[in-house]
């Protein structure tokens, strides 16, 4: 496979396209952010835009909080930095690892906001997150549209006209650039949340076992609806340049935020996607099906910041990516679905052959919580 000669991503990487001199398009993004964007100018766009909508309501703005590292350093900006008094809202994707809770009590307490938590019937997500893996080979579906989609609803239902997102897509893929100042609508969520499925098609593609009225939630609110209470979603990574180890540093520091080992990844990245038990199943799948995993996307972000060197990321994705899950078995007995099945699913839906073999794979150690892990299927 050829690999981007600034970063470490391969040819597989979705929307990656090489330069003359082999360099990747989102490292090219990367140099803009860190050298093209007027970052002072931007925080007073920022500041100007939340003065208007503060002290008008009962609160002044949402916050999609999931409890990960980025979403914590969000709440944490969006009221000690702006000032502002938000809802945080949570979809309830049901993989939350226990350390989750324990942090999000430290932060709730620490920072005192209202909470509002949704959950989707466990029976109707079971049946999302299979149709979803075996025809996108992600099986995320339910979570992804379930945030973004649930989040804009509330919005509409509670009159609160501005949403506050976190990073910015551009940051890792590259279908906007870092120069443009998106904001989040309904054609990105159909470009990058909801993996080309929409709630119809997913209802289509389940034949009558999920009942239409079941998928609502995960409905983008329609273009009345939120031009009724005047929606605006905006991404804070968009006006402040987002830094995820300084926010770590951060959140560690002012909420006592506690990082945890994730499978398939280095624990120096204790902080990396701690929210969810299938985080290791799904990063295997895309290992699966692209021939690379998340050690890689993290040395990449290391290397693009100037904090890494090259050779020594290399090294640790060898070391790393592509390891079996000890938490796939406990899915597979979830979803009663054999290996086999599992990675036909996957091959089925890649858009790449780069040879995986199963032969040639190793076994991940356990995480020290997965004792504690929810079991009942
Ligand atoms: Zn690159």
């Amino acid at each position: 496979m050829k690999y981007c000669k600034k970063c470490v991503l391969p040819e597989s990487h979705e929307s990656i396209v090489f330069d003359e001199d082999g360099v990747c398009n989102i490292c090219k993004q990367s140099e803009v952010k860190h050298e093209r964007i007027d970052w002072n100018e931007r925080r007073k766009t920022l500041d100007n835009i939340v003065s208007f909508y503060r002290d008008k309501g009962q609160y002044d703005c949402i916050v999609p909080y999931s409890g990960g590292k980025d979403s914590v350093y969000q709440l944490w900006f969006i009221i000690k930095e702006l000032g502002l008094k938000p809802l945080v809202v949570r979809y309830n994707h049901w993989g939350y690892r226990p350390i989750v809770e324990k942090n999000n009590n430290k932060v709730f307490k620490k920072l005192g906001v209202d909470v509002l938590e949704f959950r989707s019937s466990w029976k109707v997500v079971k049946m999302l997150m299979l149709a979803s893996l075996q025809n996108t080979g992600d099986f995320c579906w339910h979570c992804h549209t379930g945030v973004f989609a649930h989040t804009m609803q509330i919005a509409v239902i509670h009159d609160i006209p501005l949403v506050i997102w976190g990073e910015s897509s551009s940051e890792y893929r590259s279908y906007r650039t870092a120069e443009e100042v998106e904001e989040f609508d309904e054609s990105i969520f159909n470009q990058a949340v909801n993996l080309g499925i929409n709630a119809d098609k997913m209802f289509e593609l389940l034949k009558g076992e999920v009942s239409r009225r079941d998928l609502e939630t995960f409905e983008f609110p329609s273009k009345e609806e939120l031009q009724r209470v005047g929606v605006r979603a905006i991404y804070l990574g968009n006006y402040i340049k987002w830094h995820t180890k300084k926010n770590v540093e951060t959140i560690k520091r002012e909420l006592n935020w506690e990082g945890i080992q994730v499978e398939g990844i280095p624990p120096e990245y204790d902080y990396e996607k701690i929210e969810c038990r299938w985080q290791g199943v799904r990063d295997y799948c895309k290992y699966i099906k692209r021939g690379h995993g998340r050690t890689n996307h993290l040395v990449c972000i290391d290397i693009r910041n100037g904090e890494l060197d090259r050779e020594v990321g290399l090294r640790m994705v060898e070391k790393y990516d592509g390891k079996r899950p000890t938490s796939l078995d406990g899915f597979l007995r979830t979803f009663d679905i054999t290996e086999d099945e599992f990675e036909n699913m996957l091959l089925d839906t890649a858009v790449i052959n780069w040879g995986f073999d199963r032969k040639d794979i190793k076994t991940g150690e356990e995480l020290p919580d997965m004792k504690l892990w929810d079991t009942v299927v």
